[in-house]
């Protein structure tokens, strides 16, 4: 099938990101969950690379365009351009390591910042399959996902437990969001 052909099958095209400290996942949980059917593309100019899922919600034929930020965490200039237009967010910390979830305030602060006002924000705390050298428990983030009214998951993305369901949360919840805007 035709690319361009596909993109006009689909109803929606939604822009989301991955945010979080670097080395908590985001790149293996974008692998994760787009090996199927993917094309990773980057923009070497902005240091980000995206990758698209398509997915059905409901009636509706969503085509999820995912950015991950290629490992540039810390270059503050790509962040105006990372954010525009995203309608959703998936914030991901690593249960590994506290300081990742520390920082996630320092993240949903530029996520107030640069985010749309109404942007869907899933929180993830990813490497479950590492319970073993847990730091933080599921309590903690569930707490502060209520807490910050965002909707939360664990995910392993190298066992691929929750990545699945975590995406189309993300997904599902835009979708909710948007037609509820269009009403
Ligand atoms: P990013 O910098 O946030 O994109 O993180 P990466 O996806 O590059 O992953 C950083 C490191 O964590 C790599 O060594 C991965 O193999 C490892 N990693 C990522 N996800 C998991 C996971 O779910 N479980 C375990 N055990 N390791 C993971």
């Amino acid at each position: 099938m035709m690319a361009g052909s596909f993109d006009d099958e689909c109803d929606y095209l939604f822009k989301t990101v991955l945010i979080g400290d670097s080395a908590v996942g985001k790149s293996n949980l974008l692998s994760r969950y787009a090996r199927d059917e993917f094309h990773l593309d980057s923009k070497p100019t902005i240091g980000v690379e995206f990758a698209y899922r398509n997915i059905k919600v409901g009636d509706k034929l969503i085509k999820a365009q995912i950015w991950d930020t290629a490992g540039q965490e810390r270059f503050r200039a790509i962040t105006s351009s990372y954010y525009r237009g995203a309608l959703g967010a998936m914030l991901v910390y690593d249960i590994t390591r506290r300081a990742t979830f520390e920082n996630l305030k320092k993240w949903l602060y530029e996520v107030r910042q640069f985010g749309s006002p109404d942007m869907v924000v899933v929180l993830v705390g990813n490497k479950s399959d590492l319970a073993q050298s847990r730091q933080i428990n599921v309590e903690d983030g569930q707490s502060l996902a209520q807490l910050e009214g965002l909707c939360f998951m664990e995910t392993s993305a190298r066992e691929n437990v929750n990545v699945e369901e975590a995406f189309r949360e993300m997904i599902t919840k835009i979708h909710q969001v948007t037609s509820q805007k269009t009403l």
